[in-house]
C-alpha cells in the first residue's frame, strides 16, 4: 500500500538544497527526504555555485527583504555550533559610488538592528586594516561602508558539514544526472527521470538546480508538452571568474585578518557589477571574482535558445580563457594597486549562478 506520509525530493545539492533538506528532516522526522545531485557531496570538485572555498556572508543589501534574511541567516553562522565553525567575523570594506552605504545603513535602521556599520570618508578608510586598502581604485567613490559585523564563511568545508548532519538526521543521498521532470496529464510533478532513464517519484518535488534550472525547466517542457514550465525571462544562467593568488608568509600575516573587500565596478559604477577579494584560506590564498557576467546561449532543444553551463559534467569550469583571466588581474589591481604587482595569480574557476538580470555577455 502507498504511504500518505509526504516524500520529498530535492534536486540540487547546493547551500539551497542542503539547507531545505535539513530543515525538512529537522521539522518532519518522518518523512522520506532525498537529495539528488550529479555530484558526490564529498567529491573533489563539484559544480555547485556553494562550493567554493569561500564566499562572503553578508548582509549589506540595498533591498531591505535581503538585508533582513541575510541578518537571520548570519544569526545563525554566529550561534548555532552545526554552522559556527565556518564563520569568520572579518567585516566588509565596500567602496561606494553610488548611495549603496546609506542605503545599508537605513536598512539596518529600520530593521531596528545594532550593528557597527559606518559609511567612513575616503581618506580615513584609506587608513583602516593597516593600509590594506590604501592603493585601491578610489576614482569616483563617495565613501566606504565598514559593517564589521559581516564576514565569511569557508563554504566547501560548511556544505559538507551541513549535508554530513543532514544524512546522520535520516535524509538520502542518490547521485544522478537529471534529465527531466514526470509531469502527469493533470499538471502534477510526481518526480523525475534520469540521464539513465531511471525514474525517482515524491509526493512533493523541489528544484534547487541553480544554473541548471533554466535549461531543466526547457528540457522539461519539451518531453511533458507543457510550455509553462520554461524559465523564460525570469531566470537566466550566468557565469562569473574567481581566480586566487598563493601569498607569501610576509603578506599572508597583513591580510589573513582582512575584511572582504568590495568594489562598485570602477569602470561603470552605473551599471557595472560589484566586483570582490576574499580573505586568504588557511592555505594562503587570496581570492577575486571578476567583473565580466556572461552568458552561454546555445539551442537546447529545437528552436529554442537559453544559456546555461556548458554540456560538459564539470560545466568546463576550469578552462578559463585568457580574457576572462584578465578580469581577475583587473581586480587585483583596483584592491591592492602595487601590493598586490608580483603575485602569481593561480585556480582560475568559472563560478555558475542563476540570476534574475545579466549585464553583460560574451
Ligand atoms: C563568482 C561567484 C561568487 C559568489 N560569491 C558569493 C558570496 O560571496 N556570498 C554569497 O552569499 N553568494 C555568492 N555567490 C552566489 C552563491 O554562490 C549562489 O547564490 C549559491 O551558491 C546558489 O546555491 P544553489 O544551491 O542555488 O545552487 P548551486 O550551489 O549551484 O547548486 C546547484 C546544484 O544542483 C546540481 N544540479 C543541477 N542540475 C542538476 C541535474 N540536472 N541533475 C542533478 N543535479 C543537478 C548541481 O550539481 C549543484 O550541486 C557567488 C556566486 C558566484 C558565481
Amino acid at each position: 500500500m502507498a504511504s500518505n506520509k509526504p516524500s520529498y525530493l530535492i534536486i540540487g545539492a547546493g547551500v539551497f538544497g542542503v539547507s531545505t533538506a535539513y530543515h525538512l528532516i529537522t521539522e518532519h522526522p518522518d518523512s522520506s527526504v532525498t537529495l539528488v545531485d550529479r555530484d558526490a557531496f564529498d567529491a573533489y570538485s563539484r559544480v555547485a555555485a556553494s562550493w567554493d572555498w569561500n564566499k562572503a556572508v553578508r548582509a549589506d543589501y540595498g533591498d531591505i527583504v535581503y538585508c533582513q534574511l541575510a541578518i537571520e541567516a548570519q544569526d545563525v553562522f554566529k550561534s548555532d555550533p552545526l554552522w559556527k565553525p565556518y564563520f569568520h567575523e572579518t567585516g566588509v570594506y565596500w567602496i561606494c559610488r553610488g548611495e549603496h552605504a546609506q542605503d545599508v545603513i537605513n536598512n539596518y535602521r529600520k530593521l531596528g538592528r545594532k550593528a557597527d556599520i559606518s559609511a567612513v570618508p575616503i581618506d580615513e578608510a584609506r587608513k583602516m586594516y593597516g593600509g590594506l586598502f590604501e592603493d585601491a581604485d578610489y576614482a569616483g567613490a563617495k565613501e566606504v561602508l565598514v559593517n564589521r559585523t559581516s564576514g565569511w564563511a569557508a563554504a566547501g568545508d560548511c556544505l559538507r558539514a551541513v549535508t554530513r548532519k543532514a544524512l546522520d538526521l535520516g535524509v538520502k543521498y542518490v547521485t544522478a544526472d537529471i534529465a527531466s521532470l514526470q509531469i502527469e496529464n493533470d499538471g502534477r510533478c510526481s518526480g523525475v527521470k534520469t540521464a539513465k532513464g531511471a525514474v525517482l517519484t515524491a509526493s512533493h518535488v523541489i528544484l534547487c538546480t541553480g544554473a541548471f534550472t533554466p535549461k531543466l525547466l526547457e528540457l522539461s517542457a519539451a518531453s511533458s508538452g507543457r510550455n509553462d514550465l520554461r524559465a523564460g525571462s525570469r531566470i537566466v544562467a550566468g557565469g562569473i571568474t574567481t581566480g586566487m593568488a598563493t601569498l607569501d608568509e610576509e603578506s599572508y600575516k597583513k591580510f589573513a585578518a582582512m575584511p572582504v573587500g568590495f568594489q562598485e565596478n570602477p569602470t561603470d559604477p552605473r551599471t557595472g557589477p560589484f566586483i570582490g577579494s576574499l580573505p586568504p584560506t588557511a592555505d594562503r590564498e587570496l581570492k577575486w571574482w571578476g567583473q565580466t557576467i556572461f552568458t552561454n546561449t546555445r539551442e537546447v532543444v529545437p528552436g529554442r535558445f537559453i544559456s546555461a553551463p556548458p554540456a560538459e559534467p564539470d560545466y568546463a569550469q576550469w578552462k578559463v580563457p585568457g580574457k576572462l583571466k584578465e578580469d581577475i588581474r583587473y581586480s587585483n589591481r583596483v584592491f591592492y594597486g602595487n601590493k598586490g604587482a608580483t603575485w602569481k595569480m593561480e585556480k582560475h574557476r568559472i563560478c555558475w549562478q542563476v540570476m534574475h538580470r545579466i549585464t553583460m555577455t560574451i
